[in-house]
């Protein structure tokens, strides 16, 4: 099946439920493949239910990285954004599952590490705000583009 969201129907008690077959954009940062941790942070993410169904190891240009954080472009962290983003390689990653996209900010935990929840990957791994082990999309018209930016079609393999 193609598309970026496909409906699968499940019967409980005869009853249809519709149940939203979602995509989303990863991206394990430089903090987890300098420390080796992208198997442990993948396994958080299939525990999560999700599937990598497109998964491929990158160094960032500049541009790139500006181009993919340009939102945050008159932000006072955006320098410093962009030199993290670029400092070590970085693994992009498409994820599935069922509404993937708030499954998976659900495991990655708050943005402030401090903050995220006991469990997430984000409290378990993330060093501080800036390096904070993981990216997930937050909508589905970002997602889709945030996996054009990185994944030809044929990449993608659900
Ligand atoms: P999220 O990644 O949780 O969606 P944002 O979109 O707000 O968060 O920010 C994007 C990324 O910018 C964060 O994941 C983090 O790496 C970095 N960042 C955000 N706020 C700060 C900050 N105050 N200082 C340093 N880096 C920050």
């Amino acid at each position: 099946l193609r598309g970026y969201k496909r409906r699968v129907f499940v019967s409980i008690h005869k009853r249809p439920v519709a149940m939203a077959v979602q995509r989303t954009f990863s991206i394990l940062k430089p903090d987890v493949t300098r420390r080796n941790l992208t198997g442990a942070v993948n396994a958080r993410i299939e525990a999560a239910g999700l599937r990598i169904i497109a998964q491929k190891r990158v160094h960032m240009t500049r541009a790139q990285a500006e181009t993919f954080y340009g939102v945050h472009r008159e932000r006072p962290f955006f320098g410093e954004l962009v030199e993290m983003m670029t400092a070590a390689p970085v693994v992009v990653q498409v994820l599935e599952g069922e509404d993937a996209i708030l499954a998976y900010r659900a495991v990655m935990g708050a943005t402030n590490p401090e903050k995220a929840d006991a469990g997430t990957i984000r409290k378990d791994f993330a060093i501080s705000m800036g390096e904070n082990s993981v990216h997930g999309s937050d909508a589905p018209e970002t997602a889709a583009q945030e996996i054009a930016q990185w994944f030809a079609g044929n990449e993608i393999v659900g």
